[in-house]
């Protein structure tokens, strides 16, 4: 995950770990290394040049503190950027309703119906009884998905094949879902392979009609800073309550994962990095900045 990210920060700090004193110079020299680093990783070149100037000042804000060296100093203060642009702390899921509505909300192909049972499968884990709905009412390949994917975890999908309104069949799972008692129902809905002002309202529509406590905002991390804008499409019609990430096993650089919370202003709540059911990852910014930097 973010080698390539991980292996030109590592080159960034390469020459300030020499050094055996802070200065403006090599300050300067680290700060347009890391700049480039970002900029490569897809991050935004306004988000990398706001991200790169606070690291400079922070670094000759503290030329006076001598117990640390300039290298471990300059990693210090870019792992403490790091978790504030992913968000600072982790964002817990609110799964708490009678029931609890988490909606799905993303592009063809981004990981919506993989993540829905991903999710399901963990809340199952802490004890939750979810039931998964089939909204796509465009694709019948998507019902049978989620069905499959439900018989994997025991979870109950709820679906009405002949009918062609989602709301009515967001509506109908819901009243469902609270004569079983299920507490905890997950909405898969249409996507479509670009942003198309059809989905946009239906999905729209199906916010307004079960009023839900969660709108999950599901992002391909591998599209780089098209992630990014489609962040911001679909956060200006639905204000979505979290971001999950997705595809973060693939030959991802980062830039998705660096610039949203920036962008949207809405936390990463999950990381998806597999095919599997299992794997599924609270997102902790925190871990992630170590990870990046190694
Ligand atoms: P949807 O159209 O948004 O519902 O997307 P799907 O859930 O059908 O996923 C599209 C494709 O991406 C499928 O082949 C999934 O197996 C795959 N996929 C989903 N999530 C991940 C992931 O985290 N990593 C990888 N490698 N593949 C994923």
């Amino acid at each position: 995950m973010f080698e390539s990210l991980s292996e030109r920060l590592e080159s960034a700090f390469k020459q300030i770990k020499g050094e055996g004193r802070i200065t403006e110079l090599n300050v300067a020299a680290t700060v347009k290394d890391i700049r480039r680093a970002l900029v490569d990783a897809d991050v935004n070149y306004k988000i990398a040049k706001e991200f790169t100037d606070k690291i400079r000042e922070k670094a000759m804000g503290e030329k006076v503190l001598t117990a640390v060296s300039p290298g471990q100093l300059m990693v210090k203060i870019v792992k403490d950027e790091l978790v504030e642009l992913m968000g600072g702390t982790e964002s817990e899921l609110n799964a708490k309703g009678n029931p609890a509505v988490i909606l799905i909300a993303g592009l063809q192909g981004s990981g919506k119906t993989t993540f829905s049972g991903k999710l399901a499968n963990y809340l199952k884990g802490k004890k939750y009884s979810p039931m998964l709905v089939a909204a796509d009412i465009y694709r019948p390949a998507a019902i049978d998905q989620l069905k499959v994917l439900g018989g994997q975890i025991g979870v109950d999908v709820y679906s009405e094949p002949e009918n062609k309104n989602a709301v009515e069949i967001a509506k109908n799972a819901v009243a469902q879902a609270r004569s079983l008692n299920k507490n905890v129902v997950i909405i898969d809905t249409a996507g479509r392979l670009a942003i198309d002002e059809a989905m946009m309202t239906e999905v729209t529509n199906v916010k307004n009609a079960v009023n839900p406590q969660e709108i999950l905002f599901v992002v391909d991390s591998m599209t780089g800073q098209d992630a990014v804008n489609t962040a911001r499409a679909f956060n200006e019609r639905l204000d979505f309550t979290g971001v999950v990430l997705t595809k973060l096993d693939g030959d991802t650089r980062g830039g998705a994962a660096l610039s949203i919370k920036y962008t949207v202003n809405k936390p990463i709540k999950f990381v998806s990095s597999g095919e599997k059911l299992d794997t599924l990852d609270v997102f902790y910014p925190e871990r992630m900045a170590q990870r990046i930097l190694g």
